[in-house]
Formats: C-alpha cells, structure tokens, sequence
C-alpha cells in the first residue's frame, strides 16, 4: 500500500498514555514518545484525540507533557472541543450547554454564548450534551423545551458508559441523549468517535485529507471504525482495550490495516521511514 501520511491521529488512553485515574497523571507507553518524535522529524503533524468529555483540552497539555508527551497547541481534541469548531463554522452563535467545564470551555472557546438550560431560555439553535453531574428535571425540561421549538439537538459523546478505576460509569451525556430522543423524536447527532466529525476538524488543522491520515489507536469500535469510516489508514495497538485476536475478528473492511503490539514498532513502518 503507498500511501503519503501528512497526520497522525492519535488516541491518548490505551494508545499514547495510561492515565492513573487516582493521581489524576498520565505514564507513557512504551515508544509513545519517539513514535511522536519520528512523526515529528517525517513532517507528520501530530493529533492527539481522547473520546473523553470531563475535561476541557488545556488540562490534558501539562499532565500529557510530564509524561514526556508533547501536543502542539491546538492539536488536542475532545469530542467537545470537535462540537464546538464544527458548529462555530457551521454559524452557530448561541446553544444551550447542558455540560461541565469540559464541554463549556470549549464552546465559549469558539466564540459561541452559552446559553443556560433555564425555564425562561428564550430560543436557541441549537442544544448541546456534555458530561455533568449538576443538573436536574428543570435543566432537562429546558433542553427538551428548546428542542420541541426547533433547536438541533447535539451530543460530544453518547457512549453508554466509561472505563473507570471503579469498574463501569455511566455516561451521563448518552443518557441525557436517549431521554430527549425519546421526548422529542429527534436523533441527536454526534461528534465524538467512532463518528468522523472529528477528522473533519484534523483537516481544518493540518490540510491533510482523510485519505492522508494515520488514525491509532486501542479501540476497534471506536478509532478503527472512525479511521476506516473515514478512510484513512488505520492502526491498531494492543497496549489498551484490545487484544490482536479481537482486532482480527472484524470483517476485512472494518478491521485495523495494521495491528502492533505497542507504539515501539510504529517507528518502523515504511510511512514514517521512507520519504514520500
Ligand atoms: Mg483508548
């Protein structure tokens, strides 16, 4: 396959790091750091994109870095912070967040108001669903109210839960999601992973094209299938999730390209090596 990879898609969790989820600090995996510095001297631009919504992008930079694991600015996405651009390009001025920090600093980020899940709202174009704790049948009446007098609805992520230190924990967004769905007979359209929104905004980064990427990443259902969606190259690690026979056990055209044991072999592969 010849191929001229222009960016590298990173996950981070089971990918580029491990997070300890009590310390709150991230170990890189074995290669993490020299896969990034052969990217690096390639001309390869690096994309580090985690699926998680809890934390707005700036707090991943210092941990990721003490880790020795370097991200230019702005090469850090969250399903969040993907929503944010893409709707501030699509000309969204004003959406209602019902979401934490990790979806709210994004948005305003972007140039977009925030508007408060509140009975006397007013309309809004659209209705935005992040991770939080903090809300109640008044915040949801409000989302679901903004919806039935036309707002677009959107979700970061409606994974149904997440990996934690104490086993399953429920994704909160996914729930909230399902609950409007059900109110308002309206899909809630999705930005994060396996959805390719997210390459979109690799492109408005970098110029690259889909067909131009490396997407890598621990999870078969969620970097592969959006790496292979959007027809990029894509390669699997067995320093996560999953193991290379759950990787094989997808059919051809949805399985990795590559499946590598850690991020210690990418720096062989012939894309990385050999110029374009
Ligand atoms: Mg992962």
């Amino acid at each position: 396959m010849t191929r001229t990879i222009r960016a590298a898609v990173f996950d981070i969790d089971g990918t580029l790091a491990l997070m300890n989820k009590k310390a709150g600090t991230f170990t890189a995996l074995p290669g993490a750091v020299d896969a990034l510095a052969a990217c690096e001297a390639a001309g390869i631009a690096v994309i580090a994109y985690t699926n998680g919504t809890f934390f707005p992008p700036a707090h991943y930079y210092p941990l990721l870095a003490d880790a020795g694991i370097r991200i230019a600015p702005g090469h850090l996405l969250t399903p969040a912070a993907i929503a944010a651009e893409a709707l501030a390009r699509q000309g969204y001025a004003r959406i209602m967040v019902m979401g934490g920090d990790g979806t709210r600093v994004p948005v305003r980020d972007a140039g977009i108001e925030i508007v408060e899940p509140t009975p006397d709202a007013g309309p809004v174009d659209a209705v935005l669903l992040g991770y939080t704790r903090d809300f109640g049948a008044t915040e949801l009446e409000a989302v679901v109210q903004a919806v039935w007098d036309g707002a677009r609805p959107f979700a970061g992520s409606v994974a149904p839960y997440f990996a934690s230190s104490n086993g399953r924990m429920l994704g909160i967004s996914g729930a909230i999601a399902a609950a409007l769905e059900n109110a308002t007979d309206q899909k809630v359209t999705v930005f994060g992973k396996p959805e390719v929104a997210g390459l979109d905004t690799v492109t408005a980064l970098t110029g690259a094209a889909p067909a131009e990427m490396a997407v890598i990443g621990d999870d078969p259902k969620l970097e592969i299938r959006m790496g292979r969606r959007a027809g990029a190259l894509t390669v699997g690690v067995t320093t996560g999730i999953a193991d290379e026979a759950l990787f094989m056990s997808f059919p051809a055209d949805e399985r990795a390209h590559m499946v590598l044991s850690s991020l210690e072999q990418l720096a062989d592969l012939p894309w990385l090596t050999e110029p374009a």
